[in-house]
């Protein structure tokens, strides 16, 4: 494929550039400080696994706006679904009179989500409202109200969804009251608790059994692999265990697979790495190149146990978004994009995977696909590290270099580009870290 920005970083300012620093300064007395940014620097226009800021840098995107867009920035076949779509038809709204785009959507996410059995979805504008959704429906269709989510979690910043993410800080502080019946049980984190998978799960399903009785929960939450939580990856037969729990008390199990579903991992979905079928499964970032789409899938049954009118809203599944949507199925499928994560992690595997023995901060990297993490930690110690972590930020950011911060103590390096970013990238951007971990 050929890209109508070079992919190559490019810096032609300092970082921020002047244009940026103009910009911040407007921001500053526009938009609220609550939206708070990694970087300051103002993007302008991108392509594959490059961004383009105001002042004319060309900087590697490892972060793709968490997860968003994974098959490569403004996708020309996307761009022109959207806009063929938008100069049809932009809104009807999908429960007053319906159109195509949407049951196509709803019919691939059957197709590509696991489990061999009839799937209907709703489709919705957000994450968030995705996991909200599967709340309600979860509840509706087993009549009872508990949720449980694993420690660590990151469900979204909605009242009920925010009470769901696992650490008070930024997310939640100051921002209650907040909905009852929603528990943080413990998870597996290998490189913390040093437990395999079975005992990972004994110690979880003990808690629930002391703390809030099975009979009790409606739907089980859990991101296969933990996104803002850390790049958290269960031990071997976590997921398994705690399906097994799950069947044999009457609970759904949910996989909020909106970071890592939809081809970052290598896989359509990451709980396909654990051999899991979910009950539900929610869908979002990756889904639409970055148009605002989400949806929750599931078993026809659990899905349908709602009233009509009972999920929903204006603008849900909009035209535009399932039709960019489309076209990112139909890109993913012919370009062979779940290869290509394979291969990003490959390369990325071999080119950073030995940073745990040359640097004392590196505790762990780990990751599946294009979705990895590179766990800072005190030298000498398994202590989170987040000086470390905003250090090696803030050398990447002005060096042309975008990755992402992650973990519940701020002390995780989160790397998600594109799958389709070439090796030379990945090394390039691998030698900044490198630069940036060095001088620690
Ligand atoms: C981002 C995210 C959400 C929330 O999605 P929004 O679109 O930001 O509301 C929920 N769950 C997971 C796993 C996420 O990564």
């Amino acid at each position: 494929m050929s890209y109508s920005v070079s992919q190559e970083r490019k810096i032609v300012t300092e970082l921020p550039g002047p244009r940026s620093v103009e910009l911040q300064k407007r921001r500053e007395k526009s938009v609220s400080r609550g939206a708070g940014t990694l970087a300051n620097i103002y993007m302008d226009h991108g392509a594959g696994a490059i961004l383009v800021d105001v002042d004319g840098n060309q900087l590697i995107d490892l972060g793709c706006g968490i997860g968003v867009t994974t098959i490569g920035h403004a996708h020309p076949e996307v761009a022109a679904a959207a806009a063929a779509q938008a100069a049809k038809l932009t809104h009807t709204l999908f429960t007053v009179t319906p159109y195509e785009n949407y049951v196509r959507v709803a019919e691939k996410l059957a197709e590509i989500t696991p489990g061999d059995f009839e799937k209907h979805s709703i489709l919705v504008n957000s994450g968030a409202e995705a996991v909200e959704n599967a709340v309600k429906i979860a509840r509706k269709f087993t009549g009872r109200r508990a949720i449980v989510a694993l420690d660590h979690a990151f469900h979204g910043r909605t009242n009920l969804t925010m009470t769901m993410t696992y650490r008070p800080w930024p997310e939640r502080a100051g921002m209650g009251p907040f909905p009852g019946e929603i528990y943080s049980v413990p998870t597996s984190y290998p490189y913390r608790d040093g437990l395999s998978g079975a005992e990972a799960a004994a110690k979880t399903i003990d808690y629930i059994t002391t703390h809030i009785g099975a009979s009790e929960i409606a739907a089980f939450f859990v991101e296969p692999i933990q996104g803002d939580g850390g790049i958290v990856i269960p031990a071997p037969g976590y997921f398994a265990a705690i399906k097994s729990f799950c069947e044999e008390n009457g609970i759904l199990f949910v996989a909020d697979e909106i970071q890592a579903g939809i081809a970052r991992t290598g896989a359509w979905y990451s709980i396909e790495h654990h051999g899991v079928v979910p009950d539900l499964i929610t869908t979002a970032k990756g889904i639409a190149g970055g148009f605002p789409l989400a949806a929750v899938t599931g078993r026809a049954e659990v899905m349908d146990s709602v009233q009509p009118g009972g999920i929903g809203g204006t603008f849900g599944g909009n035209p535009v978004s399932t039709a960019a949507a489309l076209a990112v199925f139909e890109i993913i499928e012919r370009d062979g994009l779940l290869a290509e994560a394979q291969r990003v992690e490959r390369q990325l595997r071999a080119r950073i995977g030995d940073w745990t023995e040359r640097y004392d901060v590196v505790g762990e990297v780990r990751g599946k696909g294009a979705m990895f993490g590179v766990e800072l930690v005190k030298p000498g110690t398994t202590d989170p590290n987040p000086e470390a972590l905003s250090s090696v930020l803030r050398y990447a950011t002005t060096h042309g270099v975008i990755p992402l911060d992650a973990g519940s103590w701020d002390s995780v390096l989160r790397i998600m580009p594109s799958v389709v970013i070439s090796e030379e990238l990945i090394d390039d951007a691998a030698s900044v870290l490198e630069a940036a971990l060095a001088r620690l």
